[in-house]
């Protein structure tokens, strides 16, 4: 599904060019769930939004379901990513001025689906998270696990095939960090999402089928 060959990131300033992804290379099947590890400015974020076609790379190939993502114009992508990828961060990012519900109804905005096909998929989603008493509040009247939550919906409404998350359970409890690790997993074993998060947790990692350890931009070679 993710090929990656020899990813270079880097910032320059006056003279000096700041390595900040260092020939990455990385393949990822459908259906796997990666853990990417390592400590902090190590490029963890870097890496997850090229590959969530957030972010631009400076040299090197980045294919997804087979397409040459470097060599699409920024429209293209943006449809690629759409279509195919459902993103949670951290800090939830979720639109103040929306309900919950117009929230999680925004990625349908993006596609071809009908008025009534949109109805039924966020009802889907509220009811999936038990959030349908909560539709018309705003996000900050939710505690973090219900934005979270609502951030999962989100990402979720559009059928993804590649979910990333960017530290999903950081601002959350124990708890509440443990419920979002199992809904990943099973929606990694039982709906076959392929799922690649970022962690610092070593318990949250034991939950993927494969960790990758970055340090200093370069994806560490295990022996
Ligand atoms: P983490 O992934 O460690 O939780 P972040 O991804 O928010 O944290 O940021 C890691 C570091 O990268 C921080 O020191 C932050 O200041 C820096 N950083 C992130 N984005 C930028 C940017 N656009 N420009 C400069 N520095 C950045
Ligand atoms: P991590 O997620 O592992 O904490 P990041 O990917 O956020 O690391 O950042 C990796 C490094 O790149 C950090 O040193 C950060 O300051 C730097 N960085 C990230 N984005 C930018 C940017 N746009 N401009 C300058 N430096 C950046």
């Amino acid at each position: 599904m993710i090929q990656l060959k020899g990813i270079y990131k880097w910032v320059e300033n006056k003279s000096a060019r700041t390595f900040i992804l260092k020939d990455v290379n990385l393949s990822v099947k459908e259906g796997e769930f990666i853990s990417i590890m390592g400590p902090s400015g190590s490029g963890k974020s870097t890496l997850l939004n090229l590959i969530g076609m957030l972010d631009v790379f400076d040299e090197g190939a980045y294919s997804f379901n087979g397409q040459p993502v470097h060599e699409l114009k920024e429209k293209q992508r943006t449809n690629l990513y759409k279509q195919h990828i459902g993103f949670i961060f951290q800090a939830y990012h979720l639109i103040d001025e929306l309900t919950v519900y117009e929230n999680i109804e925004t990625p349908l905005l993006y596609q071809d689906v009908k008025p009534s096909e949109r109805k039924a998929r966020v009802a889907d989603m509220l009811d999936r998270f038990q959030i349908v008493g909560k539709k018309d509040l705003f996000p900050e009247q939710l505690s973090g696990g219900q934005q979270q939550l609502v951030g999962i919906a989100r990402a979720l409404v559009a059928r993804p095939q590649l979910l990333l998350a960017d530290e999903p359970t950081g601002n959350l409890n124990s708890k509440q960090g443990e419920e979002i690790m199992q809904l990943f997993k099973q929606l990694n074993q039982e709906e076959g999402i392929t799922i690649i998060q970022v962690t610092h947790s070593e318990k949250n990692a034991g939950y993927g089928s494969r960790i990758i350890h970055l340090l200093d931009g370069r994806i560490e070679k295990k022996d």
